[in-house]
């Protein structure tokens, strides 16, 4: 008799390690590694986990649950994803089931819910009910059954569990978990012709009688040319299609079928849009992108990953066009990683034209349903329409099967790290881990390269290919400073420098358009006490809400609380409450005073939630429908417009102020990022900084645009400091309510890294904001040292960690270790 089949199961939770269950004899057949199947854990819960491994080795301190069944026939998970999977957990120290559950889309992670369902034996008229008691118990005497999000929306608040747990208690409810399969494929009516109409003489006929139903017989006629039945290849028709194309209503094809001539079906549909766009040639690489091309190619014969440093708009996405058109005839897929804010309409468009129906795209505004369905087309591996693969960093966990290249482009963004949940991974470098286990070659491109890419390349573990001109020998722009100091002593009083306005006035009087940046950081406008200074804080967090004009309200950036503007000053009641400081808002505002004819447009997080915003916007510029176009980081990135002529930077100072050691790093790759958008073919672009530090050192290098003079400084600054690239970082955030709790730990865990890592630590301290969520912070910095294991040192610091957690009885999720912080 064959042995009883047990498996190592993974599950989608923040747990270390799998679970072993058994295999019930029927379907020990159709266990293979990378197929989900549904398991229960916990008291009554049900997870979709994915088998690892099998084998026949009870397990000795449980005993294994059987499993409840299979999802999959193939594997949705491949043998490289595992791996890869194992290798993001151990380097970012955190657990393996924390990576499945962020690599499945949600919609492959099935899960149970939790449904309530109200008491058979609840009266209403019998049971004192508090406000939301009632509600809940309102709605479930219509609804019969509510999960708990729907509790959530109802009721308006996260925290339900005390009132289910009161619900529950006084019999108002009773909870059973429901399996809940989150992907629903999209279905459409199609319509297909009976087999009783299988020959020309028998379709004849029954037009024939339709004669005196002349709207069913356009109907069919209409019909039978789209189902490709004079072409001799029979497809099913969309109904929808169907009543356009015939201007008909729906009750005139219903007739038909009723008739016995055509037959409903429901099929599946795909979302994936299936656009066709004109396949175009590549262009022809000039000289210097032909010699950069041949550069990285020899790179990639040694396996070295290459660093291409082209300043903006030198072609490189022409190179990368080559590259993945030679990797296409290896029969092979690309990866192009892309920072999620520049993945653009523009690049997509570009891409397509090349490589049509090969290439899909996949990020963040995607929905679950689409992200499943490229995952799924992709399992079809040979099969499949998709070749090139253009995302965010969340397209790392995408099921490939034989990667040959994987392109990093903008490789310095900061946003391809992680922050939260776990994983707290790095895009670029877990996408040159993947690379590796695939023998796939790896380029990253920069016109401003990270200084941690930069220094690998300077050691000769990365093949640094330079382009230094713009395609078409394009100038790059002119940068002049407006020297806020004395702008001020001569009258200047808003936000605008004389410099600066002047030079709008400029380009618009040609007939050319303008762009302004203002980052993100810094600060945002809030509503301040004129007379005592108080501006209205967070209850929940210790930061000042800031002030939403579009929408008039006080919002927090960290918990996304909101009230309606304060008209009084909350510690002396003065009326004198004013906003200050100025965001991208207060720029439109006032530079529309100043430009009453102007057509501006702003563009930030606010203005492009909806998933085609962002589009909209770019394509009114690229139109001139727009003259000005206001906005954060999202302007700087990836975007090619013919006919900008200025960019302003209206807040250095906010930039190179921000405490955090890569602030000027970061400000000196954003100024000359969207320095970069000015001047195309024919006209020399200009660039404006404001500032009140004329001689800032990263004020100069954008002004010279020295890059090798920057990374010097930079790497000086980061060997005094003991920062990377020279070391690595760990950083250990603590949480709790109490902040008495948190220091005893962070205390605690001080004394103990200190004792294993020295001087190498640096706090506890308090981050810029200490409090969020209700929660108190404290963080602690620690600086690996390179040249030993790195895995050695984390693994120190996980003991100390686990060590002190289990002491002091602290919650496990109020210590996040973040490896590599940025
Ligand atoms: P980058 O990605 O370095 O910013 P792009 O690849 O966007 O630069 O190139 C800048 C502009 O030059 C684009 O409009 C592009 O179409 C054009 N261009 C680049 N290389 C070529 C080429 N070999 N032939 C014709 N046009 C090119
Ligand atoms: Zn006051
Ligand atoms: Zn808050």
């Amino acid at each position: 008799m064959e042995s009883t089949k047990f498996i190592e199961v993974l599950l989608p939770l923040p747990l270390a390690g799998t679970f072993t269950y058994r295999v019930p004899r029927i379907l020990n057949q159709l266990i293979v590694t990378g197929i989900r199947v549904i398991v229960q854990f916990g008291k009554k819960k049900l997870y979709s986990g994915l088998v690892i491994s099998e084998h026949n080795q009870a397990p000795i301190s449980y005993e294994a649950k059987y499993i409840l069944s299979v999802l999959d026939e193939q594997p949705t998970v491949n043998h490289i994803q595992i791996k890869f999977w194992q290798w993001m957990a151990s380097y970012y120290s955190c657990n393996f089931g924390d990576v499945y559950k962020a690599a499945l889309p949600g919609g492959l992670l099935v899960s149970s819910e939790t449904i309530l369902h109200l008491h058979p034996e609840f009266d209403q008229a019998e049971e004192e009910l508090t406000d939301n008691e009632y509600v809940v118990s309102e709605a479930l005497e219509i609804n019969k059954q509510l999960s708990l999000d729907e509790v959530v929306k109802i009721l308006n608040t996260d925290n339900i569990h005390h009132i289910i747990n009161k619900l529950i208690a006084k019999k108002v409810v009773i909870v059973d978990e429901e399996l809940k399969q989150r992907y629903k494929p999209k279905k459409a009516v199609y319509l297909e012709l009976t087999d009783a109409f299988n020959s020309d003489e028998k379709i004849k006929a029954f037009f024939d009688d339709l004669v005196r139903a002349p709207k069913q017989l356009k109907v069919a006629q209409i019909f039978l040319s789209l189902s490709g039945y004079f072409l001799k290849e029979l497809k099913p028709v969309k109904s929808k299609e169907l009543q356009l194309k015939s201007d008909s209503a729906s009750s005139i094809i219903l007739e038909l079928v009723k008739r016995g001539f055509l037959l409903k079906l429901e099929l599946e549909e795909s979302r994936l849009d299936f656009n066709k766009l004109k396949i175009r040639q590549p262009y022809d690489l000039s000289d210097s992108q032909a010699k950069a091309y041949n550069e990285i190619n020899q790179f990639f014969e040694q396996d070295k990953v290459s660093l291409l440093h082209g300043v903006t708009s030198s072609g490189k996405t022409e190179i990368y066009v080559k590259l993945i058109t030679n990797c296409l005839k290896q029969n092979k897929q690309v990866l192009f990683l892309l920072p999620e804010i520049a993945i653009t309409t523009q690049l997509i468009i570009r891409l397509k034209e090349y490589f049509g129906e090969a290439v899909a795209v996949y990020h963040s505004k995607f929905n679950q349903n689409e992200r499943v369905e490229v995952w799924k087309e992709m399992l079809k591996n040979e099969n499949s329409r998709f070749k090139i693969f253009i995302g965010a960093r969340s397209s790392l966990f995408l099921p490939f099967h034989r990667l040959g290249l994987v392109i990093v482009d903008e490789e310095h963004e900061s946003t391809f790290k992680q922050f939260e949940p776990a994983p707290r991974y790095h895009a670029r470098d877990s996408a040159i881990v993947l690379a590796g286990l695939f023998k796939a070659n790896v380029l990253l491109g920069s016109a401003t390269p990270s200084l941690e890419s930069y220094d690998n390349a300077i050691q000769n573990k990365y093949g640094l290919v330079k382009l230094t001109e713009r395609f078409g020998k394009v100038q790059l722009p002119e940068v002049w400073i407006a020297d806020l100091k004395k702008e001020r002593q001569q009258g200047m009083k808003g936000i605008f420098s004389n410099l600066l306005i002047n030079e709008i006035r400029k380009s618009l009087a040609n007939n050319e358009q303008v762009i302004l940046f203002k980052n993100r950081r810094g600060f945002s406008p809030f509503l301040q006490c004129h007379t005592c200074g108080w501006m209205a804080p967070c209850t929940r967090c210790d930061i000042t809400l800031t002030y939403h004009k579009y929408s008039n309200q006080l919002k927090c950036h960290y918990c996304g609380y909101q009230i309606n503007p304060v008209k009084k000053c909350g510690a002396c009641n003065s009326v004198q409450v004013r906003t200050v400081g100025f965001g991208t808002e207060r720029i439109e505002e006032e530079l529309q005073l100043l430009l009453p004819n102007a057509n501006l447009k702003r563009m930030d997080l606010d203005t492009t939630k909806s998933k085609n915003a962002y589009h909209d916007i770019i394509s009114q510029f690229d139109n001139a429908k727009i003259d000005i176009l206001i906005g954060t980081q999202m302007v700087a990135k990836g975007l090619d417009f013919k006919n900008v002529s200025l960019v302003g930077v209206l807040d250095a100072d906010g930039m190179l102020a921000y405490p955090d050691f890569r602030a000027h790093e970061k400000a000196f790759q954003l100024m000359t990022q969207v320095a970069g958008r000015a001047g195309r073919k024919s006209k020399r672009g200009k660039v404006v900084i404001q500032t009140s530090n004329p001689y800032h050192f990263i004020n100069l290098r954008v002004i010279d645009g020295n890059y090798t003079e920057f990374a010097k400084e930079m790497m000086r600054e980061r060997k005094e400091f003991f920062y990377p690239p020279i070391s690595r970082l760990v950083k250990i955030t603590v949480k709790h309510k109490y902040p008495d709790k948190l220091e005893e730990l962070s205390d605690a865990l001080g004394v103990k890294l200190k004792e294993a890592f020295g001087n190498r630590v640096l706090g506890p301290e308090s981050p810029p904001v200490s409090r969020v969520r209700n929660m108190y912070l404290k963080s602690i910095l620690i600086k690996l040292n390179k040249e030993k294991s790195l895995l050695k040192q984390k693994q120190v610091i996980h003991e100390i960690k686990e060590n002190l957690i289990a002491k002091y009885k602290f919650p496990i999720f109020g210590v996040i270790t973040d490896v590599d912080p940025y």
